[in-house]
């Protein structure tokens, strides 16, 4: 389980260990250099000397003084810049030459560790899920007929819903989805698609089955294991709770949902939730506070069609 701190230290860890490795890697080249040639040495030596005497000089107010100084600096950085050129130690390339590598800018997060957060971060949920299958591109509309009540037309009409979604994503003023529908008809692919698209734009979303959220809740309050992962549901930036139903329920799950639900509509963050119930099986389920916060902040997309799992491995099976 990630947390917002735990997502930058780690993304903190890989910028150091790289830049680290740079550094390694130059001071041995740099190590060489010495041995093979004393002048750097005595270079080195002239400048700190030089530095010195500028100090020194620029207190007295001798300007001339300071001009031959400052050219004398110059020109044996530069034979100390040409002996090293060829003997081959480079200047450190940095991953990111706005902030040099120690991933701050101007006293803020560069964004180069914001894009390693999010690579942590996709990391993380490839463990869980099939990220990469599951993208707007690889969703297919074939799959939804147009007879009947017209599944294409839907499915469509959801699926631009979810590009625009990600297109438009602010955690302070995204809509909350609620997305039902038979299983097999592509919520959790497109809630995938979501997260990965939400991810890339910078955002820290927290993505869990119902029954991984509850355990997860259960687990920090009662054994007090994954502390701080139920103030990551309620302060991420998108929350989306999946296969809601399909979990044991009792009173502590009633409640957690109710809480998580109810708190973010106050503090206005965006959930998406996932779910093979009707809204009166939620009701039946959870209660009807639950319903009245669905119904009042959410927008309810219904998926239908035939299940799309099914006609894949029908296709498999036919080899197709
Ligand atoms: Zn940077």
């Amino acid at each position: 389980m990630l947390t917002r701190e735990l997502t930058y230290k780690k993304a903190f860890e890989i910028k150091n260990n790289a830049l680290k490795q740079k550094i390694a890697r130059r001071d041995m080249l740099l190590n060489a250099a010495y041995s093979t040639n004393p002048r750097l040495l005595e270079i080195d030596r002239e400048l700190s000397s030089i530095g010195a005497q500028l100090a020194i000089t620029a207190l007295s107010g001798n300007s001339e003084k300071v001009a031959v100084l400052k050219a004398k600096s110059v020109a044996v950085s530069k034979e100390k810049s040409a002996i090293l050129k060829k003997e081959m130690v480079p200047e450190i390339e940095y991953d990111c030459p706005l902030c040099k590598d120690s991933g701050y800018l101007g006293g803020k997060i560069c964004d180069c560790v914001k894009k390693l957060a999010a690579q942590v971060i996709l990391d993380d949920l490839k463990k869980q899920m099939p990220l990469d299958d599951c993208t707007f591109e690889s969703f297919n509309l074939n799959y939804y007929s147009k007879d009947g009540e017209n599944p294409r037309k839907r499915m469509t009409y959801i699926l631009k819903l979810c590009k625009e979604y990600v297109d438009s994503f602010n955690p302070e003023n995204a809509q909350n989805l609620l997305f039902m529908g038979s299983p097999g008809l592509g919520k959790t692919h497109l809630t995938m698609a979501i997260v990965s698209g939400v991810v890339e734009k910078g955002y820290m979303p927290f993505y869990g089955p119902a029954e991984t959220l509850f355990s997860l809740a259960s687990s920090e309050r009662f054994s007090g294991e994954n502390k701080g992962g139920y103030n990551a549901m309620l302060d991420c930036d998108l929350l989306v709770i999946d296969d809601l139903g399909t979990e044991y329920v009792n009173e502590f799950s009633r409640s957690v949902l109710y809480n998580l639900i109810n708190s973010r509509l106050l503090s206005k963050k965006p959930t998406i939730i996932n779910t093979n119930l009707t809204m009166k099986e939620i009701a039946d389920r959870y209660g009807e506070r639950i319903v009245s916060r669905l119904i009042g902040g959410y927008n309810a997309n219904k998926f239908i069609g035939n299940d799309v799992r099914q006609q894949k491995s029908l296709e498999e099976n036919r080899g197709i």
